[in-house]
């Protein structure tokens, strides 16, 4: 029933209330507040995302929780707790930083949890799936930047919560990130209704990259204007923040974004040397291939004609190549 969702909201945000208690004004929150200040996350951005801390005890939050009223059925229901078989039950949550993730409403739905000495562990641990939570719908931080989004008719697309944070920190306030998936075809829809152009601003490791031309296509298939702001090899987003300033990130990363096609352009560069003809045919192979999935012809003819300019090529020949990739497809 919606009650039931209706209760599930109100449990979530009365555990995130005091989650974010604990982080700033306790004894037992003092490492996890020095862990995110010494990321470099100021007291202010730590109260902007309501940032939190899940204590190192069993069973917390439920008896906190049960106090309140709500039923150990229902904690468990909302991914809060967790019963074993014996009847014993633990905090789903303990001795992680809290990150709330919150509903297109600004509504608490669901929590995820950062270790904070890489363990055994998993680095992060999200909620369950609820009748409120579904992970293909929600981007973190969409409440706070939409209206920045429709402003600007853009949004820069994360893969992390701390990317964003970090963003966000550094004056880019049209900042979202998927929930530690892929970004789903609902995610591109969503993006599509707000914004012209989506900047896809992933991990510089080979799944970033990867992540990077599987989102684009949903992307550009939504409709979006897709460009690719690139981080240098061996960052994140938040990794260069701190490395470089948040100056050089909104004016080398976001403020140097390049269409799609040009970091294509770029990607399958990688590794070849285009003076030996071997290396160059099949650059040119590539690049053709990609323009036989581009269906603004403008742009195809302006990649074709950069593509003879640069190789001494006729365009026709280009674009007869490129006709007959087209043909192959159908
Ligand atoms: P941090 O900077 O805190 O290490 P990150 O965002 O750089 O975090 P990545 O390893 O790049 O972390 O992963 C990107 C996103 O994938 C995370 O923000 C998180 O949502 C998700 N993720 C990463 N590791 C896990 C995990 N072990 N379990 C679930 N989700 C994860
Ligand atoms: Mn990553
Ligand atoms: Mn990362
Ligand atoms: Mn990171």
């Amino acid at each position: 029933t919606s009650n039931e969702a209706e209760r599930m909201i109100q449990v979530y945000e009365l555990a995130n209330k005091f989650y974010h208690h604990l982080l700033l004004n306790t004894k037992e929150g003092q490492n996890a507040l020095n862990y995110l200040l010494t990321r470099g996350f100021s007291e202010e951005i730590i109260k902007t995302f309501e940032i939190g801390y899940a204590l190192n005890q069993k069973e917390f939050m439920t008896r906190f929780l049960m106090k309140k009223g709500f039923s150990l059925e229902f904690l468990e229901k909302a991914g809060l707790m967790i019963q074993k078989e014996d009847g014993s039950y633990f905090d789903r949550f303990r001795d992680r930083i809290i990150f709330p993730i919150k509903d297109h409403n600004g509504k608490v739905i669901a929590f995820s949890g950062r270790v904070m000495n890489n363990g055994d562990q998993p680095k992060y641990l999200n909620s369950p799936e609820t009748k409120i939570f579904n992970k293909r719908k929600i981007l973190y931080n969409f409440h706070q930047a939409r209206l920045h989004i429709r402003k600007k008719q853009e949004v820069v697309l994360f893969e992390g919560f701390a990317d964003v944070i970090s963003a966000v920190k550094a004056g880019i306030l049209h900042s979202v990130a998927t929930m530690g998936t892929s970004l789903t075809e609902e995610h591109a829809k969503l993006l599509s209704r707000h914004a012209e152009t989506v900047i896809i601003c992933y991990d510089s490791d080979s799944a970033g990259v990867e992540a990077t031309f599987r989102a684009s296509k949903l992307l550009s298939h939504a409709g979006c204007k897709v460009k690719v702001a690139m981080v240098p090899e061996g960052y994140d987003p938040d990794d260069y923040i701190k490395q470089f300033g948040e100056e050089k990130f909104r004016q080398d990363v976001v403020g140097a974004s390049v269409t799609l096609m040009a970091f294509k352009m770029q990607y399958y560069r990688k590794g070849k040397k285009l003076q030996d003809e071997a290396d160059r045919l099949k650059y040119i192979e590539e690049i053709i291939d990609e323009l036989s999935m581009i269906s603004n012809e403008i742009e195809q003819e302006l990649y074709l004609k950069q593509l003879a300019e640069e190789f001494s090529l006729s365009k026709d020949t280009l674009k007869s190549q490129l006709k007959e990739r087209l043909a192959a497809k159908k």
